[in-house]
Protein backbone atom coordinates (compact mmCIF):
# COMPACT_ATOMS: atom_id res chain seq x y z
CA UNK A 1 0.00 0.00 0.00
CA UNK A 2 2.90 2.43 1.21
CA UNK A 3 4.62 1.20 -2.18
CA UNK A 4 1.67 2.76 -4.12
CA UNK A 5 1.20 5.34 -2.71
CA UNK A 6 4.76 6.52 -3.26
CA UNK A 7 4.40 5.44 -6.78
CA UNK A 8 1.63 7.45 -7.36
CA UNK A 9 2.70 10.44 -5.33
CA UNK A 10 6.15 10.70 -7.71
CA UNK A 11 3.90 10.33 -10.03
CA UNK A 12 1.74 13.13 -9.92
CA UNK A 13 5.23 15.10 -8.66
CA UNK A 14 6.67 14.22 -12.49
CA UNK A 15 3.59 15.35 -14.18
CA UNK A 16 3.99 18.66 -12.13
CA UNK A 17 7.44 19.15 -13.13
CA UNK A 18 6.96 18.55 -16.45
CA UNK A 19 4.01 21.24 -16.77
CA UNK A 20 6.31 23.59 -15.20
CA UNK A 21 8.93 23.11 -17.63
CA UNK A 22 6.47 22.91 -20.79
CA UNK A 23 5.14 26.48 -19.35
CA UNK A 24 8.10 27.59 -19.76
CA UNK A 25 8.94 29.97 -23.10
CA UNK A 26 10.87 28.52 -25.75
CA UNK A 27 13.42 31.55 -27.02
CA UNK A 28 15.38 30.90 -30.24
CA UNK A 29 18.98 31.48 -30.36
CA UNK A 30 19.88 32.45 -33.88
CA UNK A 31 23.35 30.38 -34.61
CA UNK A 32 26.36 30.58 -37.09
CA UNK A 33 27.35 29.07 -40.37
CA UNK A 34 30.48 27.12 -39.92
CA UNK A 35 31.56 27.38 -43.46
CA UNK A 36 28.30 25.53 -43.88
CA UNK A 37 28.96 22.05 -41.99
CA UNK A 38 27.86 23.63 -38.82
CA UNK A 39 25.38 25.15 -36.37
CA UNK A 40 26.48 26.52 -33.66
CA UNK A 41 25.98 29.15 -30.63
CA UNK A 42 28.47 30.23 -27.66
CA UNK A 43 27.14 28.20 -24.93
CA UNK A 44 26.76 31.65 -22.79
CA UNK A 45 23.46 32.60 -24.76
CA UNK A 46 22.05 28.81 -23.69
CA UNK A 47 23.01 29.37 -19.49
CA UNK A 48 21.31 32.84 -19.97
CA UNK A 49 18.12 31.51 -21.04
CA UNK A 50 18.00 29.10 -18.74
CA UNK A 51 19.11 31.16 -15.51
CA UNK A 52 16.72 33.83 -16.88
CA UNK A 53 13.61 31.03 -16.59
CA UNK A 54 13.19 30.36 -20.55
CA UNK A 55 14.14 27.23 -22.58
CA UNK A 56 16.87 27.61 -25.33
CA UNK A 57 16.62 26.46 -28.75
CA UNK A 58 18.95 26.72 -31.18
CA UNK A 59 18.02 27.84 -34.31
CA UNK A 60 20.10 26.42 -37.91
CA UNK A 61 20.25 28.74 -40.90
CA UNK A 62 17.50 27.04 -43.57
CA UNK A 63 16.61 29.23 -46.58
CA UNK A 64 13.56 27.15 -46.63
CA UNK A 65 10.65 29.50 -46.02
CA UNK A 66 8.20 26.85 -44.87
CA UNK A 67 10.93 25.60 -42.34
CA UNK A 68 11.37 29.47 -40.78
CA UNK A 69 7.78 30.02 -40.68
CA UNK A 70 7.50 26.47 -38.85
CA UNK A 71 10.59 27.54 -36.36
CA UNK A 72 8.65 30.77 -35.84
CA UNK A 73 5.61 29.14 -34.75
CA UNK A 74 7.07 27.02 -32.07
CA UNK A 75 9.30 30.42 -30.50
CA UNK A 76 7.72 32.73 -27.65
CA UNK A 77 10.85 34.88 -28.15
CA UNK A 78 14.43 35.59 -30.25
CA UNK A 79 17.90 36.31 -29.29
CA UNK A 80 19.78 37.29 -32.87
CA UNK A 81 23.14 36.68 -31.90
CA UNK A 82 26.73 38.33 -32.45
CA UNK A 83 29.25 36.99 -34.98
CA UNK A 84 30.46 38.26 -38.68
CA UNK A 85 29.79 41.77 -40.29
CA UNK A 86 27.37 42.50 -42.45
CA UNK A 87 27.61 42.78 -46.33
CA UNK A 88 27.40 46.51 -46.59
CA UNK A 89 26.94 46.68 -50.19
CA UNK A 90 24.03 43.50 -50.35
CA UNK A 91 22.09 45.19 -46.97
CA UNK A 92 22.59 48.93 -47.17
CA UNK A 93 24.44 49.36 -50.83
CA UNK A 94 27.98 50.63 -49.41
CA UNK A 95 31.01 49.53 -51.45
CA UNK A 96 33.03 47.83 -48.82
CA UNK A 97 35.82 49.52 -47.43
CA UNK A 98 39.32 47.83 -46.71
CA UNK A 99 38.69 46.93 -42.75
CA UNK A 100 35.80 45.01 -43.55
CA UNK A 101 35.55 41.46 -41.89
CA UNK A 102 34.29 38.15 -42.87
CA UNK A 103 30.78 37.90 -44.41
CA UNK A 104 28.65 35.46 -44.42
CA UNK A 105 25.88 35.95 -47.18
CA UNK A 106 24.17 32.37 -45.92
CA UNK A 107 23.44 33.66 -42.01
CA UNK A 108 22.70 37.55 -43.42
CA UNK A 109 19.79 36.71 -45.78
CA UNK A 110 18.44 33.76 -42.90
CA UNK A 111 19.12 36.29 -40.14
CA UNK A 112 17.35 39.38 -41.94
CA UNK A 113 14.18 37.20 -42.69
CA UNK A 114 14.26 35.85 -39.38
CA UNK A 115 13.95 39.06 -37.94
CA UNK A 116 11.70 40.67 -40.17
CA UNK A 117 9.06 37.80 -39.70
CA UNK A 118 9.71 37.65 -35.93
CA UNK A 119 9.14 40.98 -35.37
CA UNK A 120 5.88 41.25 -37.82
CA UNK A 121 4.61 38.17 -36.00
CA UNK A 122 4.83 40.46 -32.49
CA UNK A 123 7.38 37.98 -31.10
CA UNK A 124 9.53 40.11 -28.26
CA UNK A 125 13.66 40.08 -30.05
CA UNK A 126 17.06 40.81 -28.33
CA UNK A 127 19.99 41.68 -30.68
CA UNK A 128 22.76 41.17 -29.84
CA UNK A 129 26.30 42.77 -31.18
CA UNK A 130 25.83 41.38 -34.71
CA UNK A 131 22.56 41.20 -33.81
CA UNK A 132 21.73 44.54 -32.98
CA UNK A 133 23.41 45.89 -36.07
CA UNK A 134 21.63 43.41 -37.86
CA UNK A 135 18.12 44.64 -36.34
CA UNK A 136 18.88 47.93 -37.24
CA UNK A 137 20.21 47.12 -41.00
CA UNK A 138 16.97 44.71 -41.37
CA UNK A 139 14.71 47.96 -41.03
CA UNK A 140 16.18 50.81 -43.13
CA UNK A 141 19.34 51.33 -41.06
CA UNK A 142 22.91 51.55 -41.80
CA UNK A 143 26.46 51.12 -40.29
CA UNK A 144 29.57 52.13 -39.71
CA UNK A 145 31.88 49.07 -41.01
CA UNK A 146 34.85 49.76 -39.04
CA UNK A 147 34.95 52.12 -35.88
CA UNK A 148 38.39 53.18 -36.11
CA UNK A 149 38.30 54.21 -39.49
CA UNK A 150 34.92 55.55 -39.95
CA UNK A 151 34.47 57.04 -37.21
CA UNK A 152 36.13 60.03 -36.63
CA UNK A 153 37.47 61.17 -32.35
CA UNK A 154 36.61 57.95 -31.44
CA UNK A 155 39.25 57.07 -28.78
CA UNK A 156 37.73 54.24 -26.78
CA UNK A 157 38.72 50.67 -27.47
CA UNK A 158 35.82 48.60 -28.80
CA UNK A 159 37.52 45.43 -29.21
CA UNK A 160 38.82 44.80 -25.67
CA UNK A 161 41.26 42.21 -24.83
CA UNK A 162 39.99 41.52 -20.95
CA UNK A 163 37.78 39.08 -20.86
CA UNK A 164 34.28 38.67 -21.96
CA UNK A 165 32.67 38.84 -17.88
CA UNK A 166 34.49 41.96 -17.63
CA UNK A 167 33.44 45.56 -18.32
CA UNK A 168 35.82 47.81 -20.01
CA UNK A 169 34.03 50.97 -21.21
CA UNK A 170 31.65 53.06 -19.93
CA UNK A 171 27.74 53.76 -21.85
CA UNK A 172 24.89 56.24 -20.84
CA UNK A 173 21.76 55.01 -20.72
CA UNK A 174 18.57 56.47 -21.97
CA UNK A 175 16.14 57.17 -18.69
CA UNK A 176 12.62 55.41 -19.50
CA UNK A 177 14.37 53.26 -21.81
CA UNK A 178 13.81 49.53 -22.31
CA UNK A 179 17.83 49.05 -21.29
CA UNK A 180 17.06 51.17 -18.59
CA UNK A 181 14.04 49.43 -17.38
CA UNK A 182 16.09 45.79 -17.27
CA UNK A 183 19.30 47.25 -15.65
CA UNK A 184 17.81 49.52 -13.44
CA UNK A 185 20.82 51.86 -14.22
CA UNK A 186 21.66 55.43 -16.62
CA UNK A 187 25.63 54.66 -16.54
CA UNK A 188 27.20 51.08 -16.96
CA UNK A 189 30.23 49.83 -17.81
CA UNK A 190 30.27 47.41 -20.18
CA UNK A 191 32.21 44.86 -22.41
CA UNK A 192 33.02 45.37 -25.70
CA UNK A 193 34.06 43.28 -28.72
CA UNK A 194 33.22 44.98 -32.16
CA UNK A 195 34.28 46.90 -34.81
CA UNK A 196 31.33 48.09 -36.19
CA UNK A 197 28.69 49.89 -34.91
CA UNK A 198 25.17 51.62 -35.90
CA UNK A 199 25.36 54.45 -38.34
CA UNK A 200 22.02 55.71 -39.19
CA UNK A 201 19.29 54.54 -37.01
CA UNK A 202 16.61 52.84 -38.84
CA UNK A 203 13.16 54.61 -39.42
CA UNK A 204 10.95 54.19 -36.44
CA UNK A 205 13.92 53.10 -34.30
CA UNK A 206 15.68 55.31 -31.41
CA UNK A 207 19.28 55.00 -29.94
CA UNK A 208 18.76 54.35 -26.04
CA UNK A 209 22.82 53.99 -25.22
CA UNK A 210 25.97 55.78 -25.95
CA UNK A 211 29.60 55.45 -24.90
CA UNK A 212 31.60 58.38 -24.36
CA UNK A 213 32.50 58.35 -27.81
CA UNK A 214 28.93 59.09 -28.76
CA UNK A 215 28.71 55.25 -30.90
CA UNK A 216 25.33 53.56 -30.37
CA UNK A 217 25.26 50.78 -27.54
CA UNK A 218 21.51 50.16 -27.67
CA UNK A 219 18.47 50.84 -29.80
CA UNK A 220 14.71 49.56 -29.52
CA UNK A 221 11.83 49.71 -31.64
CA UNK A 222 9.65 52.91 -30.94
CA UNK A 223 5.98 52.22 -29.88
CA UNK A 224 6.56 49.01 -28.47
CA UNK A 225 8.89 47.64 -25.51
CA UNK A 226 9.96 44.19 -27.23
CA UNK A 227 12.30 44.95 -30.13
CA UNK A 228 15.45 46.02 -28.35
CA UNK A 229 19.39 45.29 -29.05
CA UNK A 230 22.67 45.96 -27.86
CA UNK A 231 26.43 46.41 -29.19
CA UNK A 232 27.64 44.12 -25.72
CA UNK A 233 27.37 40.87 -24.40
CA UNK A 234 25.03 40.66 -22.01
CA UNK A 235 25.89 36.77 -21.99
CA UNK A 236 29.08 37.50 -21.29
CA UNK A 237 28.71 38.17 -17.41
CA UNK A 238 26.68 34.97 -17.06
CA UNK A 239 29.17 32.72 -15.20
CA UNK A 240 29.05 36.28 -13.03
CA UNK A 241 25.66 35.77 -12.40
CA UNK A 242 25.49 39.56 -12.68
CA UNK A 243 22.06 40.24 -12.00
CA UNK A 244 22.42 43.66 -13.66
CA UNK A 245 23.26 41.89 -17.26
CA UNK A 246 21.12 39.31 -16.02
CA UNK A 247 18.21 41.74 -16.33
CA UNK A 248 18.02 41.84 -20.08
CA UNK A 249 17.34 37.99 -20.39
CA UNK A 250 14.57 38.21 -17.37
CA UNK A 251 13.06 40.76 -19.42
CA UNK A 252 13.30 39.14 -22.65
CA UNK A 253 11.54 36.05 -20.95
CA UNK A 254 8.85 37.90 -19.00
CA UNK A 255 8.18 39.98 -22.58
CA UNK A 256 8.25 35.97 -24.13
CA UNK A 257 5.70 34.52 -21.68
CA UNK A 258 3.57 37.13 -21.75
CA UNK A 259 3.89 36.20 -25.80
CA UNK A 260 3.19 32.61 -25.30
CA UNK A 261 0.34 33.02 -23.31
CA UNK A 262 -0.99 35.63 -26.20
CA UNK A 263 -1.25 32.75 -28.60
CA UNK A 264 -3.16 30.63 -26.44
MN1 LIG B 1 31.50 49.19 -27.39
Amino acid sequence: MKKITLLVLSLLLGIFAIAQVTQKPVIGISSTWGEGTSASVPVTYIESVIKAGGVPMVLPISHDPAILECMLERIDGLIMTGGEDIDPLKWFGEEPIPALGRVVPERDSFDIALIRLAVEKKIPVLGICRGHQLMNVAFGGTLYQDIPSQVKGSNIKHRQSAPSNYGTHTINILEGSVLHKQTGKTTLVVNSFHHQAVKDIAPGFIATAHSLDGVIEAIEKKGTDRVFGVQFHPEGFTSTNNEVFLGVFKDLVKKSRAYRESKH
